[in-house]
């Protein structure tokens, strides 16, 4: 069961997740991320000592440690819970202001990082043990690794965590922090930001766990994005390979990364609502469920790049020589859409954006258009449901699409739109596709 920010960021929700975690059946390893806003605060105290602004870094480190006093004050009461939980904040704030004084390196900053999870999850075991449940406290950084390529391995993890818990039968309830790990280096490291889910679909993968329970603040993956159009409707099921489409495409509510481990291994993953324990939610598993459109989703900040050459006429390897330059900068392809003679890709990184423009000139004429947005109609065998492209195309006879991919899965219909345009396609799609107003 891993819960968010939200979730843990305030002690009545702590209390609430108390209650949740010990309504189980089955034994659970609870994995928490850090209290929200805590980790933004943590990046801010980084940067600051990379920018040699100690002053700036000693600001928020002040208001952080304030807002950890202040969350104690609430979360336990006994004397003797509250003297443990001063001092683990006493701790963790002695060490930032160490670092203080040290000189700032790479290491450093992940350590930095590394914080906000470690104070979540031993106030959350001070809590317990004040109410007197029993767990044992599980860090993460004995069993979370990643490679030199910081790729974590499912059979490292296993190898490690298995023996760990094996230790402790009796235990009905081990508690661990998300987001952070060992690499290769053997240095403190993490996930990157959002990876505790990908911590808990690791575990639930290393210990073939019955079921991976992701806790948030909405009641599951919903079909359309609830900021941008007025009616949504949770999604109840979807299988690994749509819900990979929309956690990349968009949907906030699960990191994209967080599936393969899932899909390796056949544990199915839930997306709850810590405020409401009773719903739904969704459920993601190998099986799709029923057909059809299930989900839009949009990703912003697209760039979309247009390489066009009479030399593709007739030719073989041009593809090739073109991917090349994106693999050499480490830049990921999205969406691809071909002519005779002319490729369109799109990017989302803009890292290297001139550096891959000058070595595409050779091959033609290269055009660069920015502020784009991929909108992706996500769902079972779509590309098989002759009604969802006639809706789809007659909804959008008003929309300036600048590309479309089609068939390469089943399950994805992408469209490449001017940002501007993004909320009108999305609303104007709700109607069409879902029926929603
Ligand atoms: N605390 C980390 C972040 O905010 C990891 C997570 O919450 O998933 O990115
Ligand atoms: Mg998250």
């Amino acid at each position: 069961m891993k819960f968010g920010g939200t979730s843990v960021g305030r002690p009545e929700r702590m209390h609430q997740v108390a209650k949740l975690v010990t309504q189980q059946d089955e034994p659970v390893i609870v994995v928490l991320s850090a209290l929200s806003g805590t980790t933004n605060a943590l990046v801010k105290i980084g940067n600051a000592l990379a920018a040699s602004d100690r002053e700036a870094a000693k600001t928020e480190i002040d208001t952080l440690d304030k807002h950890y006093q202040n969350f104690i004050g609430e979360l336990v009461t006994t004397p003797a819970a509250q003297e443990d939980a001063r001092k683990i904040i006493a701790e963790h704030f002695e060490f930032l202001n160490i670092i203080l004084k040290i000189s700032f390196s790479e290491a450093l900053s992940k350590d930095i990082l590394a914080q906000g999870e470690l104070l979540s999850t031993k106030l959350f075991s001070i809590y317990l043990t004040e109410k007197g449940i029993e767990h044992l406290f599980l860090p993460a950084l004995e069993f979370m690794s990643i490679d030199a390529n910081d790729e974590p391995h499912v059979e490292d993890i296993a190898a490690k965590l298995n023996p760990l818990l094996a230790k402790h039968t009796g235990i009905k309830l081990f508690v661990t922090q998300g987001y952070i790990c060992k690499n290769s280096r053997g240095e403190v490291d993490n996930l990157k930001r959002g990876g505790s889910d990908y911590t808990a679909s690791l575990v639930a993968a290393a210990i073939q766990g019955s079921v991976c329970e992701i806790w948030t603040d909405i009641d599951g993956m919903h079909n359309n994005d609830p900021r941008v159009v007025n009616k949504t409707i949770p999604i109840e099921q979807l299988s690994f390979d749509e819900a990979a489409e929309l956690a990349y495409f968009g949907a906030k509510i699960l990191h994209p990364t967080c599936i393969w481990p899932a899909k390796q291994t056949g544990v199915p993953v839930k997306l709850l609502n810590t405020m409401q324990p009773d719903a739904k939610g969704t459920t993601i598993r190998k099986e799709a469920g029923s057909n059809g459109v299930k989900a839009i989703a949009a990703k912003d900040d697209i760039i979309a790049i247009n390489i066009k050459s009479s030399r593709m006429l007739l030719a073989y390897g041009f593809l090739r020589k073109i991917f090349e330059v994106f693999e050499k900068y480490k830049t990921p392809i999205d969406m691809i859409t071909t002519s005779e003679v002319a490729v369109s890709v799109t990017i989302d990184q803009a890292d290297h954006l001139t550096e891959i423009v000058r070595e595409l000139e050779p091959f033609g004429t290269i055009t660069v258009t920015k502020n784009q947005t991929i909108i992706s109609v996500v769902g079972n065998k779509i590309a098989a449901t002759p009604e969802v492209l006639d809706n789809l195309f007659h909804s959008l006879n008003k929309i300036n699409i600048s590309m479309i991919s089609y068939g390469g899965s089943e399950h994805n219909i992408s469209l490449l739109v001017p940002s501007q345009h993004k909320i009108e396609t999305l609303q104007i799609l709700n109607k069409g596709l879902f029926g929603l107003e």
